[in-house]
């Protein structure tokens, strides 16, 4: 029987829609009048295919499809694969095998972002046309030598923002990020507001080796698949303001945010698939009442030999997200739980 360790302790404190295409999961039903008739909820999980799954993308991918199938919403998945240095082989059949293994059944077919460029060029084309992006031509080497941001990064300095001198040619395209806070207001973390410019500056939407950036990528597949509800880590709270600008940039809604609390070890850095966090898989009803009790959803002792789908039913029964820790880590160094 494995033991999993833990508590709930905080640790620190307008241009044209992109249209989805054939093939693209969306929450959208219905043609011609009825096109933008919406369910009032659509979730999505979007895994990154570096790693199979480890507890910590578990408590995402659970807590955004309690969250959607409690509200009675649907759930999509995409494969955020466009990243193709960092893919592992083999990684995006894993995940797809461990989402069923543990019951987290989705909607329409998987949107794989590798399938996806069209999309992207075009919205970064419709940036371009607004002057809202500009060429940079800088090295790694360049920005590195600047202030650092909130996140730790380099923040972007500007260099290029009036132009490239004579004889430099654009490596990557940023985005041109105005000064002033950009706020939303998490619906478990609260208020949350940064100032983009001062913190990361202008930032990148389509990189020196041709890939388009995690940011953009992101924003024109929520917008094309009517995602409404989005729910995923606390360690990407620092991007959300970015998404939030470009989705107005690019005439889309924003969704709204719930960032969960991450899982971090006793050193309190977060569980991934960099740090060798174990898959998960092995045990999937353990898995999914240790996932839930990190979610403040603990299930009775009686639960302990239910199997994974009814676990699931009486989680989305009890799903309550006054429930969930409000912090944006949580440890797992606080004491035995026996599962
Ligand atoms: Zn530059």
């Amino acid at each position: 029987m494995p033991l999993l360790i833990m508590c709930c302790r905080p640790v620190h404190g307008d241009l044209p829609r992109v249209a989805a295409r054939d093939g693209c999961p969306t929450c959208r039903v219905g043609t011609s009048a009825a096109v933008n008739a919406m369910p009032t909820y659509c979730g999505r999980f979007a895994p990154s295919p570096s790693g199979p799954l480890h507890f910590g993308s578990l408590v995402a991918a659970l807590g955004s499809w309690l969250a959607a199938r409690a509200a009675g919403g649907k759930w999509l998945l995409r494969m955020e694969d466009i990243d193709t240095p960092r893919n592992a082989p083999g990684a995006a059949d894993t995940i797809l095998r461990q989402l069923e293994c543990f019951g987290l059944a989705w909607d329409g077919p998987v949107l794989w972002q590798s399938r996806r460029r069209e999309a992207y060029a075009a919205a970064l084309a419709a940036l371009q046309a607004a002057g809202r992006v500009f060429g940079c031509a800088c090295t790694r080497r360049e920005i590195a030598d600047s202030q650092l941001g909130a996140d730790g990064a380099p923040r972007y300095p500007g260099t290029c923002r009036a132009g490239l001198s004579a004889g430099r040619l654009p490596r990557a395209w940023r985005f041109r990020v105005e000064p002033g806070a950009v706020c939303f207001d998490d619906r478990l973390q609260g208020r949350q507001c940064q100032d983009v410019a001062a913190d990361v500056g202008d930032f990148v939407l389509l990189r020196a080796d041709g890939i388009y950036a995690y940011q953009l990528a992101c924003v024109v597949d929520d917008a094309a698949s009517g995602v409404t509800e989005v729910v995923r880590g606390a360690d990407l709270l620092d991007s959300t303001p970015r998404q939030i600008l470009l989705a107005a940039a690019l005439g889309h809604a924003a969704p709204a945010y719930l960032h969960l609390p991450v899982a971090v070890d006793a050193s309190g850095a977060k569980l991934s698939k960099q740090t060798l966090a174990q898959p998960v898989g092995r045990d999937p009803a353990a898995e999914l009442r240790a996932a839930l009790a990190f979610l403040g959803h603990a299930p009775a002792a009686d639960m302990r030999s239910a199997a994974p789908a009814e676990v699931l039913a009486w989680a989305r029964a009890e799903w309550n997200e006054a429930r969930l820790p409000r912090t944006r880590a949580a440890g797992l160094e606080c004491g035995p739980v026996a599962l």
